[in-house]
């Protein structure tokens, strides 16, 4: 059946930070259950539900850990660290009745599927979830790159940016100042002219050139996914 929902498809962006709660590092189980339980609320809705985890609170590759580092070396621990997220939510959505893949963008048979497109696209035909791990495979790109190719190869009809304190794009830092103003609608190249913090440049740029609008909302509030679904709460649209 069709949802009755503004997508039918989508991608959902997460970064690493989402799942560690208050603590300053790794996952907090309570998080990662609150967050499965917010993409329970959308899958059964009927939407085809496509995820990309970050790593950041495991692993960066250019944070201090990875001090005197080669850069590549790095961001495949960085890479690796989005598994471990990819594998904590999977066991947690499994945990309430979502089937899932966990598909990985480097070959870990025991662990993970590997990356086949059309295998990929099947899986969301029967509703599984899809959660991209590994990143893009390559060092030198982010999850937020990642999640823009993944979206566009599974034609997802919007990326979903949950942010963690804040609910939208803003002008400046509203955690720093108080005037800051929320952008309701904001364009690609206005993101890349004015440097608002989105997503990194070479993912703003893969989406604009693909017209895959990003829509970046709060993950504070419960029901705030399948509300932004619903085309309710308050959100930034890029695009
Ligand atoms: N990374 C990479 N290539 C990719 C995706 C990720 O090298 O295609 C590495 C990179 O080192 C990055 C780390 O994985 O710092 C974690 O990803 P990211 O910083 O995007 O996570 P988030 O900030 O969303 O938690």
């Amino acid at each position: 059946e069709t949802p009755q929902t503004a997508y039918k498809r989508v991608m959902l962006k997460i970064s690493g930070e989402a799942l560690m709660g208050d603590q300053g590092y790794g996952l907090h189980p309570p998080t990662v259950e609150r967050i499965a339980r917010e993409v329970k609320t959308v899958h059964d809705l009927g939407v085809e539900i496509c995820m990309v985890i970050g790593g950041g609170n495991i692993f960066r590759g250019l944070s201090g850990s990875a001090q005197g580092m080669e850069r590549t070396t790095a961001d495949y621990m960085g890479m690796l660290a989005t598994v471990m997220n990819a594998l904590a939510v999977q066991s947690a959505l499994e945990g309430l009745g979502v089937f899932t893949r966990v598909i990985s963008a480097i070959r870990m048979d025991e662990i993970a599927e590997p990356y086949i497109r059309r295998r990929a696209v099947r899986h969301l035909e029967k509703k599984r979830v899809c959660i991209f791990a590994a990143g893009t495979g390559n060092p030198y790109f982010t999850t937020d790159t990642a999640a823009t190719l993944r979206a566009n190869e599974m034609n997802c009809e919007a990326i979903l940016m949950g942010k963690n304190g804040v609910d939208g794009v803003y002008d400046k830092d509203p955690k720093e100042h108080s005037d800051a103003v929320r952008y309701d609608h904001v364009s690609y190249d206005d993101v890349l002219a004015k440097r608002l913090r989105v997503m990194d440049a070479s993912a703003i740029a893969l989406a604009r050139d693909n017209n895959l609008p990003l829509i970046v909302f709060g993950l504070d509030e419960p029901g705030g996914f399948k509300g932004i679904l619903s085309g309710q709460g308050t959100y930034t649209k890029v695009g």
